[in-house]
């Protein structure tokens, strides 16, 4: 076992990519082996944080009193066996993605900071650019390992429903509680999951650290396309770009059947023009897109399909188009650059992230580009929007000066209050940590609140894990 206790080792662990600053622990716990983890927990007597690789966006991995937990000793990646892999919960996605590789499988959630760890982005229930078609970390967590707080511990399998009892290593027969809560249908990661008939493993999938401990996932694995159709489209107007994902997710075309829908808008660009200097100096708003292709005899006609699609639109003719793996690998550079140079910004001029991840159905995309952009256009405050179009769900990146933050707070509200009025999440993706703990209990109300509180109890019932978070 490794205690770290010298202020300077603990600080990298008061971090994450929200900028919060008012992280403390005493010490950084590091087991090396599932004995002495279990030995920790069952002798420990102080409120506990779980590290995974700190690229958060919610402050969840920082803890405000006692310990923080790191599992990083815990990397184990084994191989990938008929669709199936095994890996400790520090794995970062990016080991995954290399130790897949020469394989013929790949894991298709992507979430966009591939240093993000395996344990981390099962706690957030994370979910990336091609989630718009394959679908979020909960669909491809699949058996997972997991202790408790008292050092007991279960191992999670898919068809272990709440209709039945949970059984814990120290022979306790756990009930779900009967509860009316019930999770939104959109895409969410905000709060615990909530559905009738599920499995115990989902409870756990996005439950920011606060109800249990990875330490043994198993994932579910897809065949790799023969290739992908990809491109960055330019648009010399926003709205055109917004029209152009509304009629490709009506399109009833064979080939037009992308996996990924991600958007920048003009602020983006500009942000982006400092490492991507050939971006059209036209371009107001931008697309990638990118179409899985199952078997290489089809590529060309679904090639011809989006040359013939996009023929007659309003895409700039120095669009970019992905000619090689390569090329696909830049635009994904491309994606990941927008959050990151923010985070940089922020961290530089020392500014707190405000950023959205709401989310909201279908039925209101357009009221909610219109709405956002009609607000913030007319806030004054600067601010940037990137994001997964093709889910309704975009990332809003306030960037006030100091004279504005109130006032960016206050935008925010209203913009939560907008998307739960048209039954949305205040949170899609990053969790709710203890940065979007008012916006949830506003969106799930005081009752269900307890309800879930319930839950926790059952679990951890000393609110032992992730101090601050959701609760
Ligand atoms: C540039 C950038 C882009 C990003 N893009 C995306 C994106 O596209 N999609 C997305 O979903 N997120 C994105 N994020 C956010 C972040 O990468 C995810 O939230 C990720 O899941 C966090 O993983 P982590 O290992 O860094 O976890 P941490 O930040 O260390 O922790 C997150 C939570 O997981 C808990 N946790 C960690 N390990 C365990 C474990 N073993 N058992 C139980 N709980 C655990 C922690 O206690 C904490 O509550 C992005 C972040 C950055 C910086």
């Amino acid at each position: 076992m490794i205690y770290k206790t010298d202020p300077h080792l603990i600080s990298p662990y008061l971090k994450d990519a929200s900028n919060y600053i008012g992280g403390f622990a005493d010490k950084v716990v590091i087991p090396e082996s599932i004995e002495e983890l279990s030995c920790f927990l069952k002798t420990n007597t102080q409120q506990i944080t779980i590290a995974g690789a700190g690229t958060g966006m919610t402050a969840s991995r920082i803890p405000l009193s006692g310990c923080i937990l790191s599992l990083e000793r815990f990397n184990s990646i084994g191989n990938p066996d008929g669709g199936f892999i095994d890996v400790g919960p520090a794995t970062s996605l990016e080991n995954l993605y290399k130790k897949l590789e020469p394989t013929e499988y790949f894991y298709p959630p992507n979430p966009t900071e591939t240093l993000a760890s395996i344990g981390g982005t099962a706690a957030t229930n994370a979910s990336g650019s091609r989630s718009y078609k394959f679908g979020v970390t909960r669909d491809y967590v699949i058996e997972a390992d997991i202790f408790f707080s008292d050092g007991n511990s279960t191992t999670l399998k898919r068809g272990l429903t709440i209709d039945d009892p949970l059984e814990i290593s120290n022979g306790r027969k756990v009930f779900f509680p009967n509860i009316s809560y019930k999770s939104p249908l959109c895409k969410n990661a905000a709060g615990y999951y909530v559905r009738p008939n599920m499995d115990w493993l989902d409870l756990f999938i996005g439950s920011d650290g606060t109800l249990g401990i990875f330490t043994r996932i198993r994932l579910k694995l897809k065949f790799s396309p023969s290739s992908f159709i990809s491109g960055i489209l330019f648009f010399d107007k926003e709205e055109e770009c917004w029209d152009l994902v509304d009629s490709i997710k009506k399109s009833k075309q064979k080939f037009i059947n992308p996996c990924s829908l991600e958007y920048f808008d003009r602020h983006s660009l500009n942000r982006l023009r400092k490492k991507f200097s050939h971006i059209p100096t036209a371009a107001q708003a931008a697309l990638f897109f990118e179409n899985d292709i199952d078997r290489q005899i089809d590529h060309k006609i679904a090639l011809d399909s989006w040359i013939d699609y996009l023929e007659n639109t309003s895409v700039l003719s120095d669009s970019w188009f992905a000619l090689s793996a390569s090329d696909l690998k830049k635009f994904h550079e491309f994606r990941h650059a927008i959050p990151a140079l923010i985070n940089e910004e922020n961290s530089r001029l020392k500014r707190t992230k405000i950023g959205t991840d709401m989310a909201v159905p279908d039925l209101y995309y357009f009221d909610m580009m219109n709405f956002y952009t009609r607000e913030l256009e007319s806030s004054g405050i600067e601010y940037v929007v990137f994001g997964h179009l093709g889910d309704n769900h975009l990332h809003i990146n306030f960037l006030p000066d100091e004279q504005n933050i109130q006032k960016a707070h206050d935008l925010y509200a209203k913009f939560v209050s907008q998307a739960l009025k048209w039954n949305g999440t205040v949170s899609a993706e990053h969790g709710i940590g203890k940065l979007k703990k008012k916006y949830f209990l506003q969106m799930v109300g005081e009752d269900s609140m307890n309800q879930l509180k319930s839950i926790k109890k059952i679990f951890d019932p000393d609110f032992y894990l992730g101090k601050g978070n959701i609760f």
